[in-house]
């Protein structure tokens, strides 16, 4: 390796020139490219991490700089994907650099998942996470989990296969709306987002490096007093993504969310709970022929309607997201159920009865 630019890397114990040739050969998924992902890029590629794909689906605003420190106020309007792979490539030019201008939903992640070494979680939504952390298990590849909310980080890296390793269903096993916050709702302290994104870049560098497995070991950080509280994630026994996996030899099913097509396709196999409030429900009635439960958004604390036996609860909401909540809260109490990818509004999109 006669890089000069990683000349500071070769005295390292654990990295030297075996361990930047590992980086090389290396190839990362970074979901988002906002406050998280902006310093693990340039650490990452930086490093001589020799692939990177990145995933977002959302154009560079103004408020979006006090923390995305990848962009400027004249890239404002512009897609974060384009612009943080001029930036990586400026800064990197050995480091190929692949974007998606779109959220990651399920198929996104099937289609991406097997490519990579490891993904890196840059995202603030738990609907995305929920699908990384699904598809990361599905497909036995590690991730780097980190959200940041108010004033507290957290970072943790898994590998649900693994030993008694467990999942972010399991640190969340009734997760309800609002618990994790977005920056729009909590308010983000830029410097904060930035120390994460950074442990994330180092936490992928050591994995990569063999100086350690993805591990379970969550990490809180607390920006006001700088503590970090450090704790074990243990596998709930009763989650319905990496718990049950380990006692079958079955193979992996899609049980997270199912396309309009193949409901229709199956649809004696589900009873449809409709989400959506009555105002929409009476917008946006369901086609002629299809009937559904309804029940009031997570939160509401609204018992869960008698459901019938041997039927899968399919969960219909506006768009997809809220549905996504609802499964994890439903799972929490031991109900599995399945959401409808797009919601009503890929419904109403595809004009089918
Ligand atoms: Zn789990």
């Amino acid at each position: 390796m006669t890089d000069p630019r990683y000349a500071r890397h070769l005295p390292l114990e654990h990295w030297g020139p075996e361990g930047q040739q590992k980086l090389s050969r290396a190839k990362i998924l970074v979901i988002g490219a906002g406050g998280l992902s902006s310093p693990a890029l340039l650490y990452l590629a930086g490093a001589g991490v020799g692939h990177l794909t990145v995933v977002d689906p959302d154009h560079i605003d103004v408020s979006n700089l006090s923390r995305q420190v990848l962009y400027t106020e004249a890239d404002a309007g512009r897609l974060k994907v384009e612009v943080a792979k001029e930036r990586i490539e400026a800064l990197n030019p050995g480091c190929r650099v692949e974007i998606h201008a779109r959220a990651l939903d399920e198929p996104l992640a099937k289609e991406l998942f097997p490519r990579f070494d490891l993904i890196l979680d840059g995202s603030d939504r738990m609907d995305c996470k929920t699908v990384i952390n699904f598809t990361a298990h599905a497909c036995s590849k590690p991730w780097i989990y980190a959200s940041v909310s108010g004033w507290e980080g957290r970072i943790l890296s898994l590998e649900s296969r693994r030993g008694d390793s467990g999942c972010i269903r399991c640190l969340h096993p009734t997760l309800k709306d609002g618990q994790i916050d977005t920056c729009e709702n909590q308010g983000v302290v830029g410097p904060l987002v930035g120390a994460l994104g950074s442990l994330q870049a180092l936490e992928a560098i050591r994995i990569l490096l063999g100086v350690a497995k993805a591990g379970s070991r969550l990490h809180s950080i607390d920006g006001r007093t700088l503590s970090v509280l450090e704790h074990q994630l243990r596998k709930n026994p009763n989650c319905p993504v990496c718990a049950a996996k380990t006692t079958t030899a079955e193979p992996e099913e899609d049980v997270l969310s199912l396309s309009l097509g193949d409901y229709q396709k199956n649809k004696e196999r589900y009873i449809l709970v409709d989400l959506r409030p009555e105002t929409e429900r009476e917008a946006h009635p369901l086609p002629p022929g299809h009937t559904a439960t309804a029940w009031g958004a997570p939160g509401t604390q609204e018992p869960l309607p008698e459901l019938p036996a041997g039927k899968t609860p399919l969960l219909l909401c506006r768009r997809g997201m809220m549905a996504y909540r609802v499964q994890a809260e439903l799972s929490g109490k031991g109900v599995s159920s399945v959401v409808l990818r797009g919601g009503m509004e890929a419904w109403i999109r595809e004009g089918k009865s």
